[in-house]
């Protein structure tokens, strides 16, 4: 078996010690730190309407809980949150007052789900957060000498009817007094002011952040956001500003376009005129190669710190592109839910990326996932779920959990498969999120909605007599901010009133409007997303898109149309169809309040 039992180390400091032999002890004592987690969130639990429905009686051992309590999902758990969410205060699911909701990117019924917090959470989240620089500090030397350019943002917030704060779990932390008043520590000095990381605006926000990374340039030792795409972003948002940005730098004057008071006191301290580093910028940035932009800019950087696992790595040949092939660090697994744990090696290469779950952060269960045999959950035949220190190598499972906020046995809709082990905690790979077809930044999108979309964009073609045939989608991220692309094959019955371009590009719209609040807010409030576009591919297409696969070795009984497709033949035949190409002329709506 993959067993690693070598020590980490050594520490770069004292601090970093007491950090180090924490993750030491979590990983030694796995299987008993779990027992007594599980039984401290029973304990305190044990008067919640939750725990006494499923009769519990005030039992703290894993097999009673294993017996009694039902594994879940969201949809089973909505009575009890709506319920939280609409002023009741009774201890529903925790003995703890919930202090606020964190808006999962996962949707239900088409709005974020409403993770219920507590506030001692945030204790237990710094503390996971806290381990992250110890362990990079193994592998990385020196990175107390200088700054990192994070691209960190908040988003918008909501109120729940009974006045509870509904946020992104990084807005909360952001805006937490752990994240304001956070100590000195010469390993997390950022180039971004808290102010520019605060700002509600986005452009603002960006604005300030590259403004200060431009002119601490030769400080930044490493460079990230929290997910590839939006790192991307940045050096999107620096090819379309540098003029500005430049300029700013030149003349020491920030942009009028940046008006949020406390950014612009911030910024009169730190913007000086520096005309040797605009013109450099400019030198930079005019030509059209943008290849080794972040080391040609930023050339002391040593890693980049974003996830490119799950479904962002398919920005990796981009930022390789970007940064001259610079190592990618993903450093933490993490969720709205519970935070679950980090990579001990995060200058490995992205493929080879294993997260090892904390012990101390939460319960974790795991259901065996076989994708050939789908396991049925039932109330009445509970499935066998498998503890974390009795995983197997190689073995793919679902990920359940129980958390100190109240979820109880929840399944969180992520795959890992285990790939060996530290001590004697499991490590995995992140294999995949259930149920999701497109994902350009935070977006999940899954087939039923995108099937929902498409049949409210037939709607508009019926006067045309025209109907959609087949459909198959893809996430285009060659041009950042990506975008969803919708191949269309239309039976157009009366071949002299074709639908118009005006028709079909109200389709794409149509389409963006029956997605989730978080494509929403992408393409509305984040500008993360780009306008979903529809190529019309010529009739027959599908046919040959089937008797490609079946060449390939498909079934013909069994095939079905892939509803999301990456392959590049099969990009290439399409692309090489289409006859006609449509973009949604406007943004669809989004507002920060929730439909339910
Ligand atoms: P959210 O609920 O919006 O906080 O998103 C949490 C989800 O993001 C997780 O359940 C995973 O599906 C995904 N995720 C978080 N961290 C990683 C990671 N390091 N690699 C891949 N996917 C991740």
């Amino acid at each position: 078996m993959a067993v690693d039992s070598t020590p980490l180390g050594p520490p770069a400091c004292e601090n970093d010690a007491k950090a180090l032999q924490f993750i030491e002890d979590m990983t030694r004592n796995c299987d008993s730190v779990q027992e007594k987690v599980l039984a401290e969130i029973l304990s305190r639990n044990a008067q919640t309407e939750y725990l006494r429905e499923f009769k519990l009686g005030g039992a703290t051992d894993r097999d009673s809980f294993k017996s009694k309590i039902p594994v879940v999902t969201y949809e089973d758990l909505h009575p009890y949150i709506q319920r939280i969410a609409n002023g009741d205060r009774s201890p529903i699911l925790s003995s703890h007052p919930i202090s606020e909701f964190l808006t999962s990117s996962g949707t239900s019924a088409g709005e974020r789900k409403l993770m219920p917090t507590i506030h001692e959470e945030w204790d237990r989240r710094q503390k996971l957060y806290s381990l992250l620089m110890p362990v990079m500090n193994l592998h990385v030397p020196d990175l107390d000498k200088g700054k990192g350019l994070y691209f960190l943002f908040i988003k918008a917030e909501a109120k729940t009817p009974s006045g509870l704060v509904a946020r992104p779990v990084l807005t909360g932390y952001y805006k937490s007094d752990k994240f304001k008043n956070r100590p000195y520590d010469p390993y997390l000095v950022y180039t971004s002011p808290d102010e520019a990381i605060l700002c509600a605006d986005s452009f603002q926000s960006m604005y300030t952040q590259m403004l200060c990374g431009l002119l601490m340039r030769e400080e930044v030792l490493r460079m990230g956001a929290v997910f590839a795409s939006g790192l991307l972003r940045a050096i999107r948002f620096l090819q379309l500003n540098w003029k500005q940005l430049s300029e700013d730098i030149k003349t020491g004057v920030l942009n009028p376009k940046v008006t949020d008071p406390s950014v612009r006191k911030r910024m009169a301290e730190i913007l000086k005129p520096n005309s040797d580093l605009a013109d450099f910028i400019v030198k930079e940035c005019e030509g059209e190669n943008w290849d080794r932009i972040i080391t040609r800019i930023w050339p002391n950087t040593k890693y980049l710190d974003v996830i490119v696992t799950g479904a962002m790595a398919q920005y990796i040949p981009t930022l390789d592109y970007y940064s001259g092939g610079l190592p990618l660090a993903c450093t933490m697994y993490a969720s709205s839910e519970c935070y679950f744990g980090l990579n001990l090696k995060p200058m490995c290469k992205p493929s080879e990326v294993s997260y090892t779950i904390m012990a101390n952060m939460g319960y974790f269960e795991f259901l065996p996932h076989d994708p050939a045999n789908p396991v049925q959950l039932s109330r009445d035949s509970p499935p066998k779920l498998v503890d974390l220190a009795d995983l197997k190598v190689g073995k793919e499972y679902e990920l359940v959990i129980t958390t100190y906020a109240g979820l109880c046995r929840y399944r969180v809709g992520d795959i890992l498969r285990v790939t060996g082990f530290h001590n004697s905690a499991p490590q995995f790979k992140f294999i995949r999120r259930k149920n999701v077809l497109l994902s350009i930044d935070a977006d999940k999108t899954d087939e039923a909605e995108l099937q929902k979309g498409i049949e409210n964009a037939s709607e508009l073609l019926r006067e045309f007599d025209t109907r959609v045939v087949e459909y198959t989608s893809y996430a285009d991220t060659k041009i950042i901010p990506g975008h969803y692309v919708i191949y269309w094959e239309l039976l157009v019955k009366d071949p002299a009133n074709p639908p118009t371009h005006e028709v079909l590009n109200q389709c794409c719209l149509a389409i963006e409007e029956a997605l989730n609040s978080v494509y929403r807010q992408g393409r509305v409030a984040d500008n993360s997303i780009g306008p979903l576009e529809i190529r019309v591919v010529k009739n027959g297409t599908f046919e040959e898109l089937m008797d490609y696969a079946i060449s390939r070795g498909a079934s013909i009984n069994q095939y079905k149309v892939p509803r999301c497709v990456s392959f590049a033949p099969i990009m290439e035949l399409l692309d090489s169809r289409v006859v006609s190409v449509h973009y949604s002329p406007a943004a669809p709506h989004w507002a920060p309040e929730r439909r339910r």
